[in-house]
This record gives C-alpha cells, sequence and structure tokens, in this order.
C-alpha cells in the first residue's frame, strides 16, 4: 500500500506557514514503513529538533481505480479516519530554501500516524465533518472536512491522475492551522466528532 499526502488544503495553515496558495493540490508520499505501528510511542528523531504534530482526516481506499471522474469518487472509499503526519520542520525547511524534495523530513519511520478508521455512512456530510487534536487534554488543532480547498471527492479525483489507486492506499487530506512542536513526554489524541480515533505518547 502506499499514502498519499496532500499539502496545502487549507487556507489558514497556508497562511501560518508563509505559503503561498497552490493552483493544484500538492501531493507528496510516505512509504508504508512510515506507519507507527499501533501501541508503540512516537520517538523523536535524532536528526530533527523541530517535529511537527499535523493532524488530519485520512481517507482508505476501497476499490482500484485510475482517472476517477470527480462524481464517481465516493465510490472509491467508505471510511474515513484520523492520522497526524509527522514533520521534521527544520528539515523540511533548509530543503524546501534549497529547492530540494523534502522527503525524508515527512516520510521517515514512524511519520505516519494511522488512527481507527468510521463508516462513511455514520456522516450525514462527508464534508461537513469535524475533528481536533489535544495535546496533554488540551485541544491544539481543529479543524472541519468543509473548510478544505479541494474536498476529499476533488482530492481522489487529482491524485488519481497520477497514481494508480489501489485497496488500502490511505489519503492524508492535508492539515487545518494550529500545527506545533512536539516533545518528550507529549501525549497526542485525536478524535472525529467526538471519538478519540487514536492517543499516541512521544518520547
Ligand atoms: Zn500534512
Amino acid at each position: 500500500m502506499k499514502i498519499i499526502c496532500v499539502g496545502r488544503n487549507y487556507a489558514a495553515h497556508i497562511e501560518e506557514l508563509d505559503n503561498e496558495r497552490p493552483k493544484n493540490p500538492i501531493l507528496f508520499l510516505k512509504p508504508d514503513t512510515a506507519i507507527l505501528l499501533k501501541k508503540n510511542p512516537f520517538f523523536i528523531p535524532d536528526f530533527s529538533d523541530d517535529v511537527h504534530y499535523e493532524v488530519e482526516v485520512l481517507v482508505k481506499i476501497n476499490k482500484i481505480g485510475k482517472h476517477i471522474d470527480r462524481k464517481f469518487a465516493h465510490k472509491y472509499y467508505d471510511e474515513i479516519g484520523l492520522g497526524i503526519d509527522f514533520t521534521a520542520r527544520d528539515v523540511q525547511k533548509q530543503l524546501k530554501e534549497k529547492g530540494l524534495p523534502w522527503e525524508i523530513a515527512k516520510s521517515f519511520d514512524g511519520a505516519a500516524v494511522v488512527g481507527n478508521f468510521l463508516p462513511k455512512k455514520a456522516f450525514d456530510d462527508i464534508n461537513n465533518v469535524n475533528f481536533s487534536l489535544e495535546k496533554n487534554g488540551k485541544a491544539v488543532q481543529t479543524g472541519n472536512t468543509s473548510l478544505m480547498l479541494w474536498k476529499i471527492d476533488d482530492l481522489i479525483e487529482y491524485i488519481s491522475k497520477y497514481f494508480t489507486l489501489k485497496i488500502g492506499d490511505i489519503i492524508f487530506t492535508g492539515t487545518p492551522a494550529g500545527v506545533g512542536k512536539v516533545s518528550n513526554g507529549d501525549i497526542l489524541t485525536g478524535f472525529i466528532e467526538r471519538e478519540e480515533l487514536f492517543s499516541i505518547r512521544v518520547k
């Protein structure tokens, strides 16, 4: 399986990082080795002093597809979940400044938290779903899928122009504002509406 991540999909997050609003979604991949194994803590890697959490809604692909039209995109997933796109911000910044790919800042071992999934049919409107991240019991990021610049179905159409989507692939749909640094001892807990979908210890 592969993980396809979307960058800059929420206006307020684009502003907080002083980025430009893109014309098309920005995509990057994480290998399956980036997935943090269930119940394992997240270890801050020794090559970074500034690892950030980015809470994101996840979409799990249930059918193989290529060049998927937006109007059929909803048939390619029946579960959404929540995860964290851990980012070594200092490493990413250095690479970005040089115009180099920033894969190592985003795709290292443990950099993808994949929480539990919920059936799509549990939601009246997939484009109006609240989600949040708590750090040590305090909300640090809150979002709603209505604020995505490209909605889930738009993303599936766009991504599948370039990458064949396969069963089990996961899309990270981008983070809202409020990203920040993690420290040893932090507990990160993710929620969709009121349901807890993961809880991660940082070491
Ligand atoms: Zn992200």
